[in-house]
């Protein structure tokens, strides 16, 4: 029997040998999730065993890591502004640069006393279900077009307690009739052919999560379109993009009637938000 420290050792030089970047880390995380420890327990005894099943899982794990699939599809886990959050090959990974979309709708809700939002095509549910927690007097709808992506979503929903209710549909299409103080959304936003999306794991995520087949703006200029229809007086989108669409979305925004259409860069200084009010 493979004692933890050796298993670490083993599963690091296979990744590395894969060519994963961050084959010590992985390795690590992985021998966490298949013996049900943590770091401490690991340094402070690697000599204990790793008992059979487990063994066999970690193995069978470290070899589709070694093809590229992500991590976060290999524990089923990912966390998102401190919250882990479940996700399945159903749903996008959450990505750390969606958090400037939470901060800024943040802001815009907390200004108003019961404000109503919507999050188009939530995918596992992060940015939804961070606002109905960060914003408890903000009354939350989420869309996806995807029936397997909204059960992930409706799973985190409960498990996080975030009250959140959910609608399947094309973007706009299960809201008719309805209003909102706030739209927000992180949309397929990568052009069709994008060499991006033959890298870093992307080919393992949903393809209708990334990319609109198109030129990277067909989501994002269907969501502007009709946004106001769905917004009431002074309300705000607020949507992700890609790091050269800001000019872009300004001019969209901005042709439909939009106000003071502005573009936000994410930690990296990419930018990453764009959005405006009526
Ligand atoms: N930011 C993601 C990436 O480039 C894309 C996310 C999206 O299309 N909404 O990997």
């Amino acid at each position: 029997m493979q004692s933890l420290g050796e298993n670490w050792r083993k599963g690091q030089k296979l990744l590395a040998e894969a060519g994963i970047e961050s084959a010590r880390l992985d390795a690590r995380l992985l021998l966490e999730y298949v013996a049900g420890c943590n770091y401490t327990d690991l340094l402070r005894s690697p000599e204990n065993p790793l008992v059979l099943p487990a063994q066999q899982v970690f193995d069978q794990l470290l070899a589709r890591r070694a093809t590229g699939e992500p991590l976060a599809y290999l524990t089923g886990e990912a966390e998102f502004r401190g919250r882990v959050f479940q996700v399945s090959p159903a749903v996008l990974i959450p990505r750390p640069e969606t958090e400037v979309l939470v901060e800024l709708a943040l802001e815009k809700l907390r200004g108003l006393t019961a404000p109503t939002v919507v999050d188009l095509g939530t995918g596992s549910g992060i940015v939804a279900i961070s606002l109905a927690l960060e914003c408890p007097l903000a009354r939350v709808v989420a869309v996806d077009l995807s029936n397997d992506a909204i059960s992930v979503a409706r799973n985190n929903a409960g498990r996080l307690r975030a009250p959140v209710d959910f609608r399947q549909g094309d973007w706009f299409f299960p809201l008719a009739g309805e209003r909102f103080d706030v739209i927000v959304s992180n949309p397929p936003y990568v052009a069709d052919g994008d060499p991006h999306l033959a890298l870093n794991g992307l080919p393992f995520e949903p393809q209708m999560a990334l990319t609109d087949r198109a030129d990277g703006l067909a989501c994002i200029r269907r969501i502007v379109a009709d946004a106001p229809a769905y917004l009431n007086a002074g309300g705000w989108l607020l949507f992700e993009h890609g790091y050269d669409q800001g000019e872009a979305s300004r001019n969209l925004l901005t042709a439909a009637g939009f106000k003071a259409a502005s573009t936000f860069p994410d930690l990296a200084g990419i930018d990453r938000v764009s959005g405006a009010h009526l």
